[in-house]
């Protein structure tokens, strides 16, 4: 099948590639110059697991192509993926300008019946204001519909999860066009859902919602574990084992951030308000994690003070594990707030520097490896739990550092292995400990 995709992120150019990959001619269309430059050349704009290799085999196929021509890619295909960026608007509104660009171009450039997929995050409602903007502007009347088909990828295991998702829900008028839809997905050979058009909108929402909520319910209860001597983890593993809550999503720590929990609970609160409805109950789950950084910085602080001069070695900038992505990421607050109070920091994430460069101030310096990072500090900060975290050399670390204290904002080491090495050890709904 021909088929374009508008908006080459995380999202547009995994897509483009799995259906690539399952035997479909697939343009992927971005209005960034540099990026599809990029992409032509073999560069990939994003870091995600196993991707280079699949575009790079897809495009040598010749089943892959990239480029800026939104018009002549619509003008090919039989169905146009819309993935481009939904961010936060004002209020916690979500921002369709990018949207509604592309089912502008995709109107004036349509010259036969064609499927248009609303993959990118939106509102419920924007299925309505996509068909209307692509009528507006059709140069002759072409009849054509308009899908809901929700994302559920997560970053770091992006291609997996767009290879085997848990579902595929559809969002359709009618059966016909669903059916397009189908046929495509067929061969992932996954359960599929079919809705209407509104309904498939709020599952995605509904469903990051609810993971949100999962998460800041278990901060909450890590908060009263710290005042009760209780031990979080010991906690969520014990709620875990009932099948009913099960221990996905149950981990303590900074909080959600990332590019779609924080603007997708913000924009349901939104949306909530919009059909008189206010949401209190998703409101406080905000609340909470507004307040996870604050409170981590705080115990730094009461532990270090002063903090002026302080040189504290900061492990994770990638808003999680396996992403070079630091879009409201929790490292960006963390580091702020850090400088704010006279600290120095020397940062160190796998692959997320450069990113993180171009938005933290020019104080913080990078360092080559963990190691680097903590030679010489008054305290080490865990932010993002990559797994080479899990396992460093902490003996190494330990005698590097000016005081071994360290600040687990992951709970990604055990309380008493880190005693027993001889730190002062602070982590997240758990007693602190002190060196044996
Ligand atoms: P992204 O910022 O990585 O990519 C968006 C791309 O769209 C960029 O390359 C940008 O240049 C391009 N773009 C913007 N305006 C354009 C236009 N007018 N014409 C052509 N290209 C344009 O975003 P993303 O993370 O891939 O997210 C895309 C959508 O998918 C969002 O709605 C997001 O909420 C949703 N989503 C994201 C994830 C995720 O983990 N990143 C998961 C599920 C759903």
């Amino acid at each position: 099948m021909n088929i374009c995709v508008v908006g080459t992120g995380y999202v547009g150019l995994v897509t483009g590639a799995v259906f690539a990959d399952l035997g479909n001619e697939v343009l992927c269309v971005d209005n960034q110059p540099d990026k599809i430059a990029a992409l032509q050349a073999g560069r990939m704009p994003i870091y995600e697991p196993g991707l280079e290799e699949m575009v790079a085999r897809n495009v040598a196929d010749g089943r892959l192509r990239f480029t800026t021509d939104l018009a002549a890619a619509v003008k090919r295909s039989h169905i146009v993926f819309i993935t481009v960026a939904t961010p936060a608007g004002s209020d916690g509104q979500t921002d369709l300008t990018a949207v509604e660009q592309v089912a502008r171009g995709i109107g004036q450039a349509m010259e036969r019946h064609t499927v248009i997929v609303n993959k990118s995050t939106v509102p419920v409602g924007t299925g309505e204001f996509v068909r209307d903007v692509i009528e507006r502007h059709q140069a002759k009347p072409v009849p054509f519909d308009v899908v809901s088909n929700p994302e559920f990828l997560r970053e770091g295991s992006a291609i997996e999860d767009t290879l085997r998702p848990d579902r595929i829900v559809i969002g359709a008028a009618n059966q016909q066009v669903a059916m397009t839809l189908l046929e495509l997905y067929a061969p992932l050979e996954r359960p599929m859902i079919i809705t209407d058009v509104p309904s498939a909108e709020m599952i995605k929402y509904a469903s990051n919602a609810f993971l949100a909520a999962k998460i800041s319910f278990v901060n909450a209860i890590a908060n009263i574990c710290e005042q009760a001597g209780a031990d979080v983890g010991q906690v969520t593993k014990g709620m875990g084992l009932d099948a009913r809550i099960g221990p996905a999503f149950l981990q303590a720590g900074l909080g959600f951030g990332g590019s779609c929990f924080p603007k997708d609970t913000e924009s349901l609160v939104h949306t909530a308000a919009v059909l008189g409805y206010d949401f209190r109950l998703l409101k406080a789950v905000v609340v909470v994690n507004r307040e996870r950084v604050a409170l981590f910085v705080g115990t730094i602080r009461k532990t270090l003070d002063p903090l002026d001069d302080k040189i504290l070695a900061v492990l994770g900038l990638a808003f999680k594990p396996n992403t070079d992505d630091i879009r409201e990421a929790k490292s960006i607050e963390v580091i702020e707030r850090l400088l704010a109070l006279g600290a120095r920091i020397r940062a160190y994430d796998p692959v997320a520097v450069a990113n993180a460069k171009k938005v933290l101030p020019p104080t913080v310096i990078y360092c080559d490896s963990p190691y680097e990072a903590a030679a010489g500090a008054d305290g080490l900060v865990l932010v993002t739990e990559w797994n080479e975290f899990k396992f460093l050399n902490l003996e190494r670390v330990r005698g590097l550092m000016r005081r071994p204290v360290v600040f687990d904002g992951r709970n990604a080491w055990e309380p008493e292995r880190m005693r027993r090495l001889g730190f002062e050890y602070y982590s997240i709904g758990r007693k602190p400990v002190s060196p044996a």
